[in-house]
């Protein structure tokens, strides 16, 4: 069968025996037609990625970061082709699709600095003469599933960390936005990447992905998606051994206090929540709003959400693009209908929008609902799309109690003109990001970026937390005094020695002297006492060095504990 969008596999794009379409959300139109790898192909990718995994994760870390950086150029230089391949295939308006693209360009110019650090740390070992340090190791075969809202920055968030650490990676994008995937892999190609360090493989997250996370030679799965999704992947993970990173769904609250500035949190309001058509992970869904500006508020709000231009993203006018697909669609639908039967007002939209060429593509008016009470559905769950309700407070503690009452915890924000409250929030609001005086959006790579309770599993990604998520410690410690010597019990002080000798006396434990011959240094494997004193001279405890323990007061405890 020919298609127009291939696995890569083992550094070559490869077809397969059947395929699925990817299709444009402000029109309708094809977008490619995409190879779905079917067990096969994955088999192929985990094993290309398997075999890859020894030279590169023995490749020097600086040498590995130049790939990254080679890479980060590519991107830079077609950032324009690539943002529009973003729009045509998932929607976003052009600006935003760029910032996708810069997004992943920063991470790889951050990530490929880490070639260069990847710090590990020393510290003081209890025992005199041993070294102890710990350094990041490679996990192995990573698994990546990403979905479609952020098709090129959220893998990049992954695939970079994971290389520049050393590990191999098989990647599942969303099915959505397959032609995004083949672009982005191609910088890695086009940067010299060694065959089989990256591989991608497409299909549906149902057969593929599931099969991916099952398969018994990946050794850590990241995903980012719906929870329904990650409960899942994080289920089958546990089963089979593997270590598991998920980020998932938000919720997100802006806090607007009766001191802020009204028209700099509706900014906020406006880009938070109908940026992306509502799409985002970090997308505002509820303001929380003090009572005694809630109608300045709510008028400022409409006034602007009016001059929302609904549209195909290529058009430069537009500011609310098409959302993803025609489930997307129904399900917004469906939420805003549950806000009516629960009793919110609406305040705006609330209907599809069909005007002109949009008829073609699925596109939601923006929509604002007001008099929703903390207990209602639209209030509750994520509905990822351009729907924002008002939730009235009577006082910032108010406020953040609301905020909290929700099962995810990504992001939150809050406007305010007192550091006090500023400070307070920021301590008392329950989600893995806090802004100030910002809406919810503005996430930046040198910054862990993660949520808590139902957003996630505490794996972080971006900044130096993600090299947690993607290695391991290796913990080494080199015992250079030539004798053995055991934690815990050699490094007892003298007075617990001395306690030690007195209670063995009392109870007549007969110690085992060392010898001091030729048969005794046989079995410490070391030289005889007389001449071991003639090679490691007694040091003065008092100036700070110590004595070797058989040369030490205590020569007559066990010889199991020197
Ligand atoms: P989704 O959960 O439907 O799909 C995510 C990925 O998982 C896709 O690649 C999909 O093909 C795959 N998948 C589906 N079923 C699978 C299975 N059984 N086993 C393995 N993989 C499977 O999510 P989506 O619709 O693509 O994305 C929207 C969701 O992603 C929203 O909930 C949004 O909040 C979330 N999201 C979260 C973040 C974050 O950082 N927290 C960022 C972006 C998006």
């Amino acid at each position: 069968m020919s298609t127009d969008t291939r696995n890569f596999i083992a550094g070559k794009w490869v077809t397969a025996a059947s395929s699925f379409d990817s299709v444009n959300p402000a029109t309708g139109e094809l977008v490619t037609r995409c190879a779905q790898a079917a067990q096969q192909e994955l088999d192929a990718a985990v094993a290309a990625a398997s075999e890859a995994f020894p030279a590169w994760r023995n490749t020097p870390p600086p040498r590995r970061a130049e790939f990254l950086f080679r890479v980060a150029e590519l991107l830079a230089a077609r950032k324009d082709d690539l943002a529009r391949w973003i729009t045509i295939e998932m929607g976003k308006v052009t600006m935003e699709a760029r910032g996708d693209v810069q997004e992943a360009i920063d991470m790889a110019r951050y990530m490929a600095g880490e070639g260069r650090r990847m710090f590990g740390h020393t510290t003081p070992s209890e025992l005199p003469d041993k070294f102890c340090m710990c350094v990041r190791d490679p996990i192995g075969v990573v698994a990546v599933i990403t979905p479609w809202n952020f098709p090129i920055a959220v893998p990049s968030w992954k695939i970079l960390p994971a290389l520049v650490l050393g590990n191999t990676v098989v990647w599942k994008p969303s099915s959505d936005t397959p032609a995004c995937a083949a672009k982005f892999v191609d910088a890695f190609v086009e940067a010299g990447l060694p065959p089989g360090v990256l591989n991608l493989v497409l299909g549906r997250g149902a057969e593929i992905g599931a099969a991916l996370v099952r398969h018994r030679d990946v050794r850590l799965v990241t995903f980012t998606g719906s929870n329904e999704v990650g409960h899942r992947v994080s289920v089958t993970a546990a089963e089979t051994g593997k270590r598991c990173a998920l980020e998932m769904g938000g919720k997100n609250g802006i806090i607007v206090l009766d001191d802020a500035d009204l028209a700099l949190a509706v900014d906020g309001i406006v880009w938070s929540a109908f940026g992306t058509s509502g799409q985002r992970c970090t997308a505002a869904s509820r303001i929380i709003v003090h009572r005694s500006v809630r109608g300045p508020l709510t008028e400022l709000l409409l006034d602007r959400v009016k001059q929302l231009k609904v549209g195909n993203g290529l058009d430069p006018s537009t500011t609310v693009g098409p959302v993803i697909n025609p489930a997307a669609l129904e399900r917004i639908d469906g939420y805003v209908h549950i806000g009516l039967d629960e009793g919110a007002r609406l305040l705006i939209g609330g209907e599809r929008f069909s005007k002109g060429e949009c008829h073609r593509g699925w596109f939601y008016r923006p929509t604002v609902f007001d008099n929703v009470t903390p207990a209602m559905r639209i209030a509750r769950e994520e509905i990822f799309g351009p729907v924002i309700c008002i939730i009235e407070a009577g006082s910032l503690e108010e406020a953040v109690a609301i905020n909290n009452d929700a099962s995810y915890g990504l992001v939150s924000s809050i406007y305010t003109r007192s550091i006090d409250r500023a400070f307070t929030a920021m301590r008392e609001l329950a989600t893995g990001i806090v802004y100030v005086n910002a809406g919810t959006i503005g996430s930046e790579v040198q910054l862990p970026f993660g949520g808590t309770r139902g957003t996630g599993n505490g794996a972080r990604e971006a900044g130096q937390a993600a090299l947690d998520t993607f290695s391991e410690w290796k913990t080494l410690y080199v015992d250079y005094s030539g004798r053995l010597q055991r934690a815990q019990i050699d490094s007892e002080t003298p007075t617990h020695r001395k306690k030690l000798k007195n209670e063995n006396s009392r109870t007549q434990i007969s110690p085992v002297r060392p010898g001091t011959g030729k048969a005794a240094a046989r079995i410490r494997g070391g030289l005889p006492r007389r001449q071991r004193r003639r090679a490691y001279p007694r040091r003065n405890v008092a100036q700070g060095g110590h004595r070797h323990p058989a040369a030490h007061g205590s020569s007559h405890l066990p010889h199991s504990q020197h």
